[in-house]
């Protein structure tokens, strides 16, 4: 089959691999029908130096299960899944609570490399969430989108506690934060404020319910959100950068006693002093996705929610530099490569 393989700085390669096989017996072979390139992708691509190459690429899918081991009870071959970015049982402790990206048992699918014709996803039953029927084509793309970007950006509307009546800041104007405004708009938020300085991604942003945009950053960003909110600050804010900067500005955007949702793969400390002066709650990480699927996928069916517009660039497998150049020129807020 063929995968996508990260050689270097900036040096994305389309090669052969063997196909994957059954190595657990509770393992499942899946035949991509889609899959994307992640702005956190982005950050080894980025790398002046890494060990560990070439690596495999890829974390989100969806797809068609191929082949099931001898110990997978409830996922069979013919079904159309989705699966998140950590292969989790769903029955420990940490799971039950809802914490599947904290399994005891998880594994991290980016090693495995989704960005391949065929992938092997480890404790089927327990990460893929199978739909009822075969999905329209049209489908796919939010289907692939609730892989990671949308379940995220749910999460961190859930972690920001966003209700009815609440208003809602988003940092972050990428595919994440985007989602962020979406789940928002869906848990019924009274004012959603995109904090963006590029048009287009403002339009997307009021597409999914933002009420307002703020162009500026930094402190003068948390200077403009405080005069919006009676100088207080928001009730939640929804953090989808992960730098310094940005979980500068969402601590800054919130109002004492308020919460802050953080998913930006972070690189960059805060400020103690800037922690402990804030008096906010903070929850975040990577995100449990597994826990909000069979939702999201429900939400789908019913046509309610359409994540897949994120996807503003599709090109073949094949043509999965093409794909990183733009995400990382920003020309791109996000790539689906089909397979
Ligand atoms: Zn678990």
């Amino acid at each position: 089959m063929k995968g996508v393989f990260l050689h270097g700085n900036r040096d994305i390669r389309v090669e052969h691999r063997d196909d994957p096989s059954i190595v657990e017996p509770t393992d499942a072979i899946i035949r991509l029908s889609a899959t994307c390139i992640c702005g956190s992708d982005l950050w080894p691509y980025r790398a002046e130096s890494q060990s560990g190459l070439p690596a495999p690429m890829g974390h989100e899918y969806v797809g068609v299960v191929e082949a099931v081991g001898s110990e997978v009870r409830t996922i069979r071959p013919g079904q159309f899944v989705v699966g998140s970015f950590f292969a989790s049982d769903n029955t420990c402790e940490i799971c039950r609570s809802g914490y599947q990206s904290a399994c005891i048992h998880r594994i991290g699918m980016g090693g495995i490399g989704t960005q391949a014709e065929l992938a092997r996803i480890p404790l089927a039953d327990g990460t893929l969430v199978a739909t009822d029927e075969l999905p329209d084509p049209s489908m796919v793309p939010s289907l692939l989108a609730a892989s990671d970007v949308l379940g995220t950006g749910w999460f961190a509307a859930q972690a920001a506690e966003v209700g009815p009546g609440k208003t809602v800041v988003v940092v972050g104007d990428g595919a994440v934060g985007q989602l962020g405004v979406l789940a928002a708009n869906q848990m019924g938020a009274e004012r959603i404020i995109m904090m963006s300085r590029h048009p287009s991604r403002q339009e997307l942003a009021r597409s999914f319910g933002a009420t307002d945009i703020v162009t500026e950053r930094g402190d003068e960003g948390i200077h403009v959100i405080r005069e919006m909110t009676g100088g207080l600050g928001a009730q939640s804010v929804i953090e989808a950068v992960g730098t310094r900067e940005s979980m500068s500005q969402a601590i800054g955007s919130c109002r004492a006693g308020g919460h802050v949702g953080f998913v930006g793969l972070t690189h960059g400390d805060v400020s103690g002093g800037q922690l402990f002066g804030s008096h906010v709650h903070l929850h975040g990480g990577p995100a449990p996705v597994r826990r909000f699927l069979p939702e999201l996928i429900d939400l789908i069916f019913a046509g309610d929610i359409d994540p897949g517009v994120v996807f503003d660039l599709t090109v073949p497998l094949d043509d999965a530099a093409a794909g990183y150049d733009a995400m990382d020129s920003r020309q791109a807020i996000k790539t689906m490569l089909t397979v």
